[in-house]
Order: structure tokens, then C-alpha cells, then sequence
């Protein structure tokens, strides 16, 4: 019986190292040196391979190092072999730093102040108070909810849409397309976090931008499959958005030539919001393996007719 794992090598030796320490019964290998495939009984990948189901023909569980699983190729997995995504808590801190960063960046013109350096140009703009600049966060999951969470307690009048409804305290919850409107209407700076699934690509696009209000922002951390590019282009150049933080894009590295890379209202960063860390991963991976042996539900199971 081993576990196999198939991501980032550097990571995947700090994860060798905690299984050592902590599960020393179970061989731990990195891809691709696999061993006897028919052994392998859990397999951690950021991509499985192709030929997943002849390959590891005992395979109980598919773990994803990241918290999506959009990059899995449902269609080559067996049907009832579970899915379980990472849910360690370093996910959920790097995402709400990253998305805290932008969201100030934002309202507290960084990029303005940038260009006025360049130019060496000394020029004060009012500092609105954060109470005049309405976060709306796309998905109530794990990472949206912590990082409205951490919005709400800087002062910004935050709300959050999701496909089912919710309650949180502090938090205007919106949900479904019914929901949708309402919380584009009252967002000034909107913050993607649902998972990238069939009913959510394309989900920013031109008329979802022309729903919020002149000049909103757009900070996306969930997927390039989110975003329709030239549509975020065409709402930039005419006023309608005032500035966009892409942390993700539909073509990953970003294609040199591409035009976000030189759009003086894009901010880019190369899909690096939040990483998963190998402590924490090792413990949630150890802490299913457990509940597996025990007859226990999974944590982080993907509802596979969901998508999520
Ligand atoms: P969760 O599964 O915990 O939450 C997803 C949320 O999105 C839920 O609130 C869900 O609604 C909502 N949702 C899903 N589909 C729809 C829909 N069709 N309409 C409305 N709401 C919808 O996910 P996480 O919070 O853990 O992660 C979100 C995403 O963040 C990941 O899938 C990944 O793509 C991205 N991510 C990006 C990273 C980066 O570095 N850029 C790092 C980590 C994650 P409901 O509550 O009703 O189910």
C-alpha cells in the first residue's frame, strides 16, 4: 500500500519528510518514481496522470493539493473513485493577505501613487473612509467567507453571493441569479472565489460588469476560465471597471504579447494568491486517511454532480 505523490517536487519533499515523521507506515513516493502501480492506494496530484484508472487500478482516494479540482479531467477518473480537495487552513491565510492587499491597494491608490513616483509627481488624493467602498465576494465557501471576514472588521460594507442561501453576521448574503443583481448594484469592488465549474465560466463578463456600479473594480482570484478577457478590456477602456487585480488567467504562464501585461489598469500576478503549505497539507491529507479507515465522512469531498 503507498501513497503517490504527483505536484510540485520541491513541496512534494517536504511532504516526503512530514509522512516520514508522521505516518512512517505508509511508503510515501514522488512522481514518477511510482513503484508497483496496483500498491498505490492514495494519490495527492496538482494533475493526475491520463491513464489514471488502468494505471493505479486500487486507487481509493484522488487528492487535489489545491483547493480547486478544476484542473482535473473528471471524464478519465472511475465514477465512484472520491475526490477530496485541500481545505489546510495556509490556503485560507494566503488568500485572505492576498485578497486584504488588493482590495486596500485599491482603495487606497496604489497604483496611482506609483505612476505619480515615476513621474516625481507629490500630489495628495482625499482618503475616502473604508465605510465608502462596498466589497462583494463571489462564493461563501471556505476562502470567501474568511476573507469577508477579515474585509468586514477593516470597515468595509461587505457582502458575499453564493449558489445556496447563507447567514453571516456582518454580511449581506446574496445567492443564486435571482440574488445576482442586487449584489452586483451595491459592489464597488468585486472579489471572485467560486469554483470554476460548467455554470460559472464565462461568469465575468461584459454584462455582469455593466451591472455594477461606473468605475468598480474587479479583483479575480478564482480562475482565468472566470473572466472573458476581451470583455474585461472593452469594460476598462470605456470607464465602466477603473481598475482590474488578475491573479489568474485563461492561458497560464501569460502568453508574452498579451495585452493585460502592459494595461496600466491591470495588476497581474502569476497564480500565486494563496499556495498551499506542506504542513498543513500532510496533517488534513493524515486526518482523511484516518477518517477513511474509520468509515467517516471525508473532508473536502467533491460533490461530483456539483462540479465542487
Ligand atoms: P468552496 O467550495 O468552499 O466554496 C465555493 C463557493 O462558491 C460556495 O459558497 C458555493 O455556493 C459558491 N458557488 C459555486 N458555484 C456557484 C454558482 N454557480 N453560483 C453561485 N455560487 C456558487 O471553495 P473555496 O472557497 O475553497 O475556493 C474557491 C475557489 O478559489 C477554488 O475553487 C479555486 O478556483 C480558487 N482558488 C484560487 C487560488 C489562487 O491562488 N488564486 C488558491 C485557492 C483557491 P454554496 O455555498 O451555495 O455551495
Amino acid at each position: 500500500m503507498t501513497f503517490l505523490y504527483k505536484a510540485d517536487p520541491v513541496r512534494g519533499a517536504e511532504w516526503a519528510q512530514l509522512f516520514a515523521e508522521k505516518a512512517p507506515e505508509l511508503p510515501f513516493h514522488i512522481w514518477p518514481h511510482v513503484g508497483d502501480g496496483s500498491s498505490v492506494r492514495y494519490l495527492a496530484a496538482w494533475t493526475p496522470p491520463e491513464d489514471i484508472a488502468q494505471r493505479f487500478p486500487n486507487l481509493e482516494i484522488l487528492f487535489s493539493v489545491g483547493a480547486g479540482i478544476d484542473q482535473f479531467d473528471m471524464s478519465t477518473l472511475p465514477p465512484d473513485l472520491p475526490v477530496v480537495r485541500m481545505t489546510e487552513p495556509g490556503i485560507a491565510a494566503g488568500m485572505v493577505q492576498y485578497v486584504t492587499h488588493a482590495v486596500l491597494g485599491l482603495h487606497r491608490d496604489s497604483r496611482i501613487y506609483a505612476r505619480q513616483q515615476r513621474d516625481q509627481v507629490w500630489r495628495a488624493h482625499r482618503v475616502r473612509p473604508a465605510s465608502a467602498c462596498r466589497v462583494g465576494v463571489l462564493g461563501l465557501g471556505m476562502l470567501g467567507r474568511a476573507v469577508l471576514q477579515q474585509l468586514h472588521g477593516l470597515g468595509f460594507p461587505c457582502a458575499g453571493w453564493s449558489r445556496s442561501a447563507h447567514q453571516m453576521d456582518g454580511i449581506d448574503c446574496y445567492s443564486g441569479s435571482d440574488g445576482l443583481r442586487d449584489f452586483l448594484a451595491r459592489t464597488d469592488v468585486l472579489v471572485c472565489l467560486v469554483p470554476l465549474t460548467d455554470d460559472t465560466r464565462g461568469l465575468l463578463n461584459g454584462e455582469l460588469f455593466a451591472q455594477l456600479p461606473r468605475g468598480a473594480a474587479l479583483v479575480n482570484v478564482g480562475r482565468g476560465g472566470h473572466l472573458v478577457e476581451d470583455d474585461l478590456l472593452a469594460a476598462l477602456n470605456d470607464g465602466q471597471l477603473s481598475a482590474a487585480v488578475l491573479d489568474v488567467c485563461e492561458t497560464e504562464p501569460l502568453p508574452q504579447g498579451h495585452p493585460f501585461w502592459t494595461h496600466p489598469d491591470i495588476v497581474l500576478t502569476p497564480h500565486i494568491a494563496s499556495m498551499t503549505q506542506p504542513d498543513g497539507a500532510v496533517e488534513a491529507v493524515l486526518e482523511n486517511l484516518r477518517r477513511h479507515r474509520e468509515g467517516l465522512p471525508l473532508l473536502g469531498l467533491i460533490d461530483r454532480q456539483r462540479g465542487y
